[in-house]
């Protein structure tokens, strides 16, 4: 099994305190945006979508999943499944590119991103109209589900930030053990200084997501977080395996 980290963009945050609650407002920073994907012997995996470029984002030259998947020797319709760990705008633009795949989505999320009834920002349903009748798993909150039934890949629910976040676990057979924590906590200042993100649906399940993730970090995962800049993460066309 390969794990590749591919960078879309870089983003441009004016206060930093939309990520993390309380704490540089004003602060501006750049905060790089990922997907990654997942070559599994039983099928490939995409984990989020990628954001557009037109709210002043710089983009990653060839860095959107077509291209990439293409670079690999891939097409999207060998993707067979993709995983999102939620649906905010900044993680769904190609969703629609990819009709012959099965998403696997919280339940409440999808509620969330389609059929809301309560007013919630960070959703733009332009980037999904064409997914409704996609093939879609529709996971229930609090369970854990392994993807391919081998424990290498497991999605966890890390819901607070949105309405169905979740997080990926993953067994990488020579490295070991990864999780992609997603926007539970987009930055490691979230884990390390306890703040929930700017944005949170349930600041207590938020809260109780990042003790999930502390606890992951303590039984030996090595944490990626949603939108660091890290030195130490390899990006594509560098993997983990
Ligand atoms: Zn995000």
């Amino acid at each position: 099994m390969k794990l590749y980290v591919c960078m879309i963009a870089m983003m441009h945050l004016k206060s930093k305190d939309s990520l993390t609650r309380g704490k540089d407002r004003g602060v501006a920073i750049d905060m790089p945006n990922y997907f990654y994907i997942i070559d599994h012997e039983q099928g490939l995996c995409l984990v989020d979508a990628g954001v557009d470029c037109t709210h002043g984002e710089t983009p990653v030259p060839e860095g959107d999943p077509i291209t990439v998947l293409g670079k690999l020797g891939y097409t999207t319709d060998d993707v067979r499944y993709v995983i999102m760990t939620h649906m905010h705008i900044d993680h769904t633009l190609y969703m629609s590119k990819f009709p012959k795949a099965t998403f696997i989505i919280r339940k409440s999320e999808l509620k969330m991103a389609w059929w809301h009834d309560k007013c919630e920002g960070g959703y733009f349903y332009d980037h999904y109209k064409d997914t409704r009748d996609f093939k879609y798993i529709q996971l229930p909150d609090d369970v854990d589900f392994d993807v391919f039934g081998d424990g290498q890949v497991v999605l966890t629910d890390t819901r607070g930030h949105s309405a169905g976040h979740q997080s990926v676990l993953l067994k990488m057979p020579k490295y070991g053990k990864i999780m992609l924590t997603g926007d539970a906590a987009a930055l490691e200042d979230n884990l390390r200084s306890m703040l929930v993100p700017g944005f949170c649906t349930s600041i207590g399940k938020a809260e109780e997501s990042l003790q999930k993730i502390q606890h992951y970090e303590d039984i030996g995962y090595e944490l990626f977080f949603a939108h660091e800049v890290s030195k130490k993460v390899r990006l594509f066309p560098e993997y983990y395996e």
